[in-house]
């Protein structure tokens, strides 16, 4: 038995697409959509994700767009594409988790076969549908509340050669900033892309929208980084988009908690620049009245904010990457 099952709906030259089922009874009946564009010369395999946070729309959309990209220019090697990971949570608007276990996906890499749902399609997509993918690319960016810098992730290992062509995967994205996970970083792991180079796979992550909307400019930042990896790898050679962003590096980055319940008004957006002790925005409690101010606790860039104005006490508000002194 084959650990997935493809149901093809339709074929056009390089470009075939339908649902992709599992043979793991805890993934009975789900019917993920895919495509797989394979062109006749040999050549590396790219896997791209979308959709595990199924609100966040500009990923879900680039991976379309990358789709008929793909089917158009491929030279040589194949391209897989899942643009809904997290299909059981899209038509609920489900923010951050799948709504079968309550599990957010984006913590659980490498998965878990005993686990459940959430685990096991992890393990599943990551050890099956991508086990032989040169590169795994996870595009995300943005749930209802939040809005992301246009950032990329990814984690190094202390293997240089190894780690050199990660940062050159990394760096095909125009940035805000390109996040290099320090070898030792242990307070962001559990994503696909700091997991999966511990096991000698090249793995990239990219962020980049807000609250659910369409953003060309992040569909673009997301299309063209992954375009640009497909010409890196070889398997295009259409031209290469230009870079106008930072590109500021960092080697990691903390989450500023809320620290009440109540109201929040923000004075910061994602991509900014902030002191040591800026004010990030002030709070009020729940009758409209002062409760203090949220601090910058070192030099940093915002990466994410939580853009919506009710918060609550303990929840992850801002992403805040350390920037040199
Ligand atoms: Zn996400």
């Amino acid at each position: 038995m084959t650990a997935l099952n493809k149901h093809v709906i339709g074929q056009d030259g390089a470009l075939s697409w339908g649902t992709l089922g599992f043979a793991h009874p805890t993934l009975a009946g789900l019917e993920l959509p895919y495509f797989d564009i394979h062109a006749p010369l040999p050549g590396p395999h790219l896997a791209i994700v979308a959709g595990m946070h199924p609100n966040e729309v500009d990923a879900m959309e680039a991976a379309l767009r990358l789709k008929a990209h793909f089917a158009k220019k491929l030279l040589r090697g194949s391209v897989s594409i899942l643009p809904v990971l997290n299909l059981p949570g899209l038509y609920s608007h489900a923010e951050f988790v799948c709504p079968v276990d309550g599990k957010n996906m984006n913590f659980l890499a490498p998965g878990d076969s005993q686990g459940s749902f959430s685990p096991v399609l992890v393990h599943q997509v990551l050890h099956e549908w991508a086990k032989d993918a040169d590169v795994f690319i996870d595009l995300h960016g943005g749930d209802l509340r939040e809005e992301v810098a246009r950032f990329v992730m990814c984690q190094l290992t202390g293997n240089e050669a190894f780690d050199a062509r990660t940062r050159e995967l990394a760096h095909q994205f125009d940035a805000d900033s390109i996040v290099e996970f320090a070898v030792g970083q242990t307070n962001n792991r559990g994503r696909a892309t700091n997991e999966l180079p511990w096991l000698g796979r090249h793995a990239v992550m990219a962020e980049g929208g807000a609250n659910g909307v369409f953003d060309q400019v992040c569909i673009d930042f997301h299309f063209n980084g992954v375009a640009n990896i497909g010409r890196l790898l070889g398997l295009t050679d259409d031209a290469p988009a230009g870079k106008t962003r930072r590109n500021q590096v960092v080697n990691n980055f903390a989450k500023v908690e809320a620290p009440i319940s109540g109201r929040f008004y923000l004075d910061v957006a994602a991509g900014e620049e902030v002191a040591a002790g800026q004010r990030l925005g002030t709070l009020k409690d729940i009758f409209g009245d002062s409760a203090g101010e949220l601090l910058a606790p070192y030099p940093g860039l915002v990466l994410m904010v939580v853009n919506h104005p009710i918060i609550n006490q303990g929840e992850w508000l801002i992403s805040l990457a350390p920037l040199p002194a």
